[in-house]
């Protein structure tokens, strides 16, 4: 299969063998997405690329590419296989998945690229082997996947947007929300806005909290707040073994887990405390995530 993971800036692409367990990629490719302007066209430049993509990564098996996956930001319909709406890439309502069968002339599997990135931990990463997980990707917003029984739900939840009482505005337009403290892009804009400094984003913050800054620092122990409390939210309603940070902020590593366990631990009275895990499959994710549902659309047809 060949899987594409379109995103903001470059899109990622791969040839991958295999099953829905076990997948080996045999050829890479990245190109920088195409932006022509307007919404519409920057879905038709996608589309355009992705086929050519198939064609390209194609010639590096002798046997036909069986299926393509294809999974873009933003909010996606997978039923219809629809980009609904991306913020980022301007387009609405865009048929991709009929678009791209036509074009390829092969089964299309069409996905949303943070819920397949999901799926792919809990498959062929760090939640791998669990009945009852949540994989938490915290980045610009945050995200999450749950499994529950051994299932992957497709859910369109907001965990980002639970009130979890520190009072403040969320963009979103209500308070308290565990995204407006707890978000990469939450903590980089916190702190420019307590001290004046600008900073590139949360991987700048977690520097000086390593240095031992003291704004930094403040920032930093409301972001771990925030999320413990979502996580608490989590734990209360479906107790999974193990909570899976992915995304950007867990680029920080024990600067996250460690604290964050403790203020869990601080939280919690009788709820099962969730392992907290760091996602292993990096910015590969995705792209994995693509590769596993269009292996899951030949399952179907069998
Ligand atoms: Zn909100």
């Amino acid at each position: 299969v060949v899987a594409v993971d379109v995103g903001g800036t470059e899109i990622k692409a791969a040839l991958f063998t295999g099953t829905g367990d076990d997948v080996t990629a045999v050829a890479r490719q990245r190109l920088a997405t195409p932006k022509t302007g307007n919404g519409s066209t920057t879905a038709d430049a996608v589309v355009e690329a992705v086929a050519g993509l198939v064609v390209t990564l194609g010639a590096h098996t002798e046997r036909p590419v069986d299926a393509i996956g294809v999974v873009v930001p933003g909010v996606v319909d997978e039923e219809t296989g629809t980009g609904v709406y991306s913020a980022n890439l301007g387009w609405r309502d865009h048929p991709f998945r009929a678009r791209l069968s036509e074009l390829v002339g092969r089964p299309v599997a069409f996905g949303q690229d943070v819920r397949a990135g999901g799926l792919a931990e809990v498959r062929l990463g760090a939640a791998r082997g669990l009945r009852d997980a949540v994989v938490l990707p915290i980045g610009t917003g945050i995200a999450a996947t749950l499994v529950v029984g051994g299932r992957v739900l497709a859910v369109d939840g907001e965990i980002g947007h639970v009130d979890v009482g520190h009072g403040d505005r969320c963009g979103c337009g209500r308070t308290g929300c565990v995204e407006a403290h707890g978000s990469s892009a939450a903590i980089a804009r916190r702190f420019t806005a307590r001290t004046g400094r600008p900073v590139a984003g949360a991987a700048d913050v977690a520097a000086l909290v390593r240095a031992g800054e003291k704004d930094a620092t403040v920032v930093w122990q409301e972001a771990v707040d925030a999320l413990a409390r979502g996580i608490l939210v989590l734990a209360a309603l479906l107790g999974p073994r193990a909570v899976v940070l992915g995304g950007g902020l867990a680029l920080a590593g024990d600067l996250l887990v460690d604290p964050l366990r403790d203020r869990i631990d601080e939280l919690t009275t009788f709820h099962r405390r969730p392992e907290l895990r760091l996602a292993a499959l990096g910015d590969e994710a995705g792209c994995l995530g693509a590769a596993l549902l269009a292996l899951d659309t030949l399952e179907e047809k069998r």
